[in-house]
């Protein structure tokens, strides 16, 4: 297989990497390529959807996972899935929904593969009532740093499985996945929208929907000030009985890059305050499909574009249930002061810890910003750091590219679990990642 020299980044655009790419369309090639020993170290790169530098290998080899994508088995006795990792949820989806059943843990975009969604352990809308993709995993068959495919599961090998789920693609290549499946009564969810007026109110309205409701998110506004502080917009919703009609929908694309100032806190502050007003005072109701619920966004193409070449930093962070109503209000304050802003910003809770050793979740309360990479913005991010560590929070590796090694390793005290794993598994150092390097997750950085 030959490798093509490619400049890769992941979907926040920031950093860029230099890397020779290899794709292969069968698993054999895939051994062969990592038996060749790849200079420079190799890692798994699914959809390219994590933010930061998760999936990139600057200097060295990356393996695109994308033509990996065969499904090899549907039992609806069992309600599970055999694939290989290179399918995305939403070609996932598009098979199982008229089968009566859906995955379990929807990200927020279907061009995530399953292999990356599994290597990051995702969350979906519903974590506080059905946790995330890997409490759903059966097992896998994993391609190791001798070339050769190991089966982990539960009870088979229990340390690899926990190195792999939320592992970014550290131990191995996931070539082969089984998930157990949630049933789809429909194609179809009904959506209760309303307004949360501020943060006290928003935290209250989470906090008595996460026992009742299927599926709940949030939009909050960054930049109201006062008594509107941290007001929002918060979605519950049920699978529906009927399905509805699926319109092809046109998707649209941003063309081109546009220029950074397009974004600042006066057309953020416009946009966000025609979003909050969308919604009648009193809420409304309505049923959508599936796909529409979830991947809100995937509608329009390359919107990573609006950015500006220089590319933007994502925020994801879990504070614990009693700290929460502190610690997000400090970070809401300290994205206030910065005068930094940001449209994307989503409030959800979270229902217990995943079954990674790097798996992101704990009971608690996620908030997830976008800001543009600008001069200041580092900073901002080092100030949510040190409050996100101060109230026992820890940050989401698939949205991230600032982390401190030293916040990272407080932040997930499982780490040593991993880094034994890796020294059985891969002792020389295959698998290989920018993010590794930062966040010296092998721990042999000086
Ligand atoms: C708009 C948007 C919304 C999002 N919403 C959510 C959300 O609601 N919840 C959530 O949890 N996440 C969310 N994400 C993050 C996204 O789901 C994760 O980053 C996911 O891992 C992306 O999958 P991918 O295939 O694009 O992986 P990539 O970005 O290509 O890779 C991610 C990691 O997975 C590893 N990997 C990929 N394939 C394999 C494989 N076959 N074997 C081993 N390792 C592999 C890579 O090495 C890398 O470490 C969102 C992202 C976007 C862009």
């Amino acid at each position: 297989m030959k490798a093509k020299e490619l400049e890769i980044t992941g979907w926040g655009r920031f950093p860029r990497a230099k890397s020779l790419a290899l794709r292969p369309e069968k698993p054999a090639a895939a051994a062969a390529a990592v038996r060749a020993r790849p200079a420079g170290g190799l890692v798994a790169h699914g959809g390219g959807r994590s933010y930061g530098d998760a999936a990139l290998n600057d200097n060295g080899h990356v393996l695109l996972t994308r033509r990996l994508d065969r499904i090899l088995a549907f039992d609806p006795e069992r309600a599970e899935l055999v694939c290989e990792p290179g399918l995305t949820v939403t070609e996932l989806q598009d098979f199982l929904i008229p089968r009566g059943f859906m995955l379990p843990a929807v990200p927020g975009t279907g061009f995530a593969t399953i292999g990356g969604a599994v290597a990051n352990d995702v969350h979906g809308k519903n974590h506080d009532r059905h946790g995330s993709i890997g409490d759903h995993l059966r097992w896998f068959e994993l391609l190791t740093a001798d070339g050769d495919f190991r089966r982990a599961g539960p009870e088979d090998d229990p340390a690899l499985f926990a190195a792999t789920i939320g592992g970014v693609g550290l131990t191995g290549v996931l070539i082969t996945l089984c998930i157990g499946l949630l049933p789809a009564p429909s194609n179809a969810v009904r959506v209760t929208e309303m307004r949360a007026d501020n943060l006290d109110h928003f935290l209250r309205l989470l906090t008595q929907y996460r026992e009742r409701a299927t599926y709940s998110v949030g939009w909050i506004d960054v930049l109201a000030r006062g008594e509107r502080f941290g007001r929002g917009i918060l979605e519950i919703a049920e699978p529906a009985a009927e399905s509805v009609p699926v319109r092809a929908g046109r998707r649209v694309r941003v063309p081109l890059d546009m220029p950074g100032f397009i974004l600042n806190r006066w057309s953020i502050g416009a946009m966000n305050a025609c979003y909050f007003h969308r919604i009648p005072a009193l809420g409304r109701d309505r049923v959508v499909p599936l796909g529409q619920f979830f991947h809100p966004l995937d509608r329009v193409l390359d919107w990573n574009r609006m950015y500006g070449r220089a590319g933007f930093h994502q925020f994801q962070c879990v504070v614990p249930d009693a700290q929460a109503e502190t610690g997000i209000r400090r970070l809401l304050e300290a994205v206030g002061e910065s005068r930094a802003g940001s449209f994307l910003a989503v409030l959800k809770t979270m229902g217990g810890a995943g079954k990674g050793y790097l798996s992101f979740p704990m009971r608690g309360f996620t908030l997830a910003l976008d800001f543009p990479a600008r001069p200041g913005v580092r900073e901002l991010m080092a100030a949510l750091e040190a409050i996100t560590l101060e109230h026992g929070g820890r940050i989401y590796l698939a949205k991230d590219s600032c982390l401190s090694p030293d916040g990272f390793a407080r932040m997930y005290p499982a780490l040593p679990e991993l880094r034994n794993v890796l020294s059985r598994v891969d002792p020389q150092g295959v698998f290989e990642s920018d993010l590794a390097r930062r966040l010296h997750i092998r721990g042999d950085q000086p």
